[in-house]
């Protein structure tokens, strides 16, 4: 019997599910571009923009997904040549080093294969004769395959007073974790609409400090990607290199004000961080005596808010029946040690507990269904989280 009629559950870690009231707002015939409405809408997105980075410094705005962000900030940040120290943590930080090294970027990997990285292997790194040339040290704040959390401060207070500027790909975690930019010390920051920002995909974010403002363009900036232009814009159209995206443009004005001002963005940390470690709990019942099911990531500490990665027996075919029969989505195990066996729930963005609770119990019928084997009370568990009790 097929159970699945209802409203889609999306647990997929990008897009996210998409509030219908940022649905609603970009329903909407495009208007004089040059008109006021829109200028205004571009301007309070920018600076609330800011705000959620935790910055008052530069923000460019792109059309186009995280890769395209990725691009942009390379193109701008280095040049030919350049030695960039790329931390990696899973399939994130190891495509983000191939697009760099594909534009020209002497890329040095730092491999933590799946788990998140330490700061103390940063430290020594940096610390030897041959580091002095490292322009930039660049990390996934959560590597969105495995799920690994990266702790920004502990990496920029690893980099001492090494030169090396310190780049983030925030793009599964700004909104969801905190992200104080300026406080840490970040000089660039990376972003996309459609992960905790709770947006269709389509636009692209690069923040950067003043320090990194002063440098210029470099043999790698081309003119559509340079920074500077969309950075000091004024018309609406130098925001985005040519027509804004108007509809998009609405979409994100929306869903920061559900962020910022229905919410308020610390809350929405909380919340994340809440739904994760229910979420862990229910995983915790399950793998009880059944190692073959456990969190990629040991550390309860050093674990993404917004996504949680995971090896279940059969994950395949779990997938496959949670759609088929349920209406429920996860995300693949991707970049898994073996990716039949891994997955991936999200919560991230637009995500309550109910929502939650409802693709783990979904999870435990699939399991029960295709008699695959788990420990007891995972969803009584993450229950007693979400009650406060966990
Ligand atoms: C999703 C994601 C990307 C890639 O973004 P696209 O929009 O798919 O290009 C890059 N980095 C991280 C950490 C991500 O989660």
């Amino acid at each position: 019997m097929r159970l699945a009629t209802g409203h889609p559950v999306i647990a997929i870690p990008g897009p996210s599910p998409t509030p219908d009231r940022v649905l609603r707002a970009m329903h909407r015939a495009s208007p004089d571009i040059y008109g006021e409405g829109m200028q205004a809408a571009i301007e309070s997105v920018v600076a609330r923009l800011k705000q959620v980075a935790g910055t008052k410094a530069h923000l460019a705005c792109y059309i186009g997904n995280g890769h395209a962000g990725w691009e942009a900030v390379t193109a701008n940040l280095f040049k030919r040549g350049d030695r960039v120290l790329v931390i990696q943590s899973g399939h994130f930080g190891r495509s983000w080093a191939e697009v760099m090294a594909r534009q020209g970027v002497a890329v040095e990997a730092m491999d933590f294969g799946l788990a998140p990285p330490d700061p103390a292997r940063l430290a020594e790194r940096l610390a030897a004769a041959d580091a002095e040339g490292i322009v930039a040290v660049c990390v996934c704040q959560t590597d969105t395959a495995s799920s690994a959390r990266a702790d920004i401060q502990a990496l920029k207070a690893a980099m001492g007073d090494h030169p090396a500027l310190l780049v983030v790909d925030a793009i599964a975690s700004l909104g969801c974790a905190p992200m104080k930019m300026d406080d840490w010390g970040v000089d660039v920051l990376i972003a996309a609409s459609q992960k905790g920002l709770m947006c269709p995909p389509g636009l692209a974010f690069a923040w950067f400090s003043d320090r990194v403002a002063g440098r210029g363009p470099t043999d790698l900036t081309t003119p559509y990607w340079d920074w500077h232009p969309r950075a000091a814009a004024e018309a609406a159209w130098q925001y985005w290199g040519g027509t804004p995206p108007v509809q998009l443009v609405y979409a994100l004005d929306e869903a920061l004000r559900m962020l910022l001002e229905d919410e308020g963005l610390e809350a929405a940390w909380a919340r994340h961080q809440r739904l994760a470690e229910a979420c862990w709990a229910a995983f915790d019942a399950w793998g009880a005596g059944h190692p073959e099911i456990r969190l990629v990531v040991a550390e309860p500490a050093l674990r993404a808010q917004s996504v949680t990665a995971a090896t279940v027996p059969q994950a395949d075919a779990l997938r496959a029946w949670l759609s088929d029969n349920l209406g429920v989505t996860l995300g693949v195990g991707l970049g898994a040690e073996d990716p039949a066996t891994g997955l991936r729930v999200a919560h991230m963005g637009y995500c309550n507990a109910a929502m939650l609770l409802g693709t783990l119990a979904a999870m435990e019928a699939g399991m029960i269904a295709l008699d695959i084997p788990h420990g007891t009370g995972a969803v009584e568990a993450a229950a007693r989280v979400i009650a406060g009790l966990g």
